[in-house]
């Protein structure tokens, strides 16, 4: 059995992300989720936060690591030994993105395959910015996230007031 990278801005994790890192992890032998350092979005969270809340949220899984990565995606999958890359697929919508991503990484670096898992119905809905956006606007969100995730999302909104 291989090792996967699973990379993304996990900015911040969520359940729909730990749904696919335990589905992942049945299937290869280790999964590195890999937090992106400098994603092309305006983040809430820190990289150092990011990386923290990533870890904490999968700490009850024994083959996941959680690192953070500069660059290129297939290079860092190339540097950590993992020559698969997981993405998670929501919707139709994710589609062509992702099928953009997966041939540009294919492009760039033929040794490396990208595997998409569909997502569970339960959290085909959640994505980060959802998250932060109900979050700042007081909304429930306690099902989505993992406790640490919870706290650190009330303590951005409510004694920083960050903007989602
Ligand atoms: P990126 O900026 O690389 O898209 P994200 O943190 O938004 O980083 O997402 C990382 C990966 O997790 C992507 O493959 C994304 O499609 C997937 N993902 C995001 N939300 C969900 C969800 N609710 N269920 C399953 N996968 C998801």
């Amino acid at each position: 059995m291989t090792r996967a990278l699973y990379p993304g801005s996990f900015d911040p994790i969520h359940y729909g992300h730990v749904d696919i890192v335990q589905r992942a992890a049945v299937l290869f032998a280790e999964i590195i989720v890999a937090v992106y350092d400098t994603p092309s979005k305006r983040l809430l969270f820190t990289t150092e936060e990011r990386h923290e809340l990533a870890r904490l949220s999968l700490a009850h899984l024994a083959n996941v690591e959680v690192v953070v990565y500069q660059g290129l995606t297939v290079q860092a999958a190339r540097d950590l030994g993992t020559p698969v890359i997981v993405r998670g697929l929501r919707a139709t919508s994710d589609y062509e993105y992702e099928a953009q991503l997966a041939q540009t990484n294919k492009a760039l670096a033929p040794d490396v395959e990208v595997v998409c898992l569909f997502t569970s119905l339960k959290h085909a809905y959640l994505s980060s910015s959802i998250l932060k956006e109900v979050a700042a606007l007081r909304g429930d969100y306690a099902a989505w996230v993992s406790e640490p995730v919870y706290h650190a999302l009330q303590a951005k909104y409510q004694v920083e007031g960050g903007v989602p």
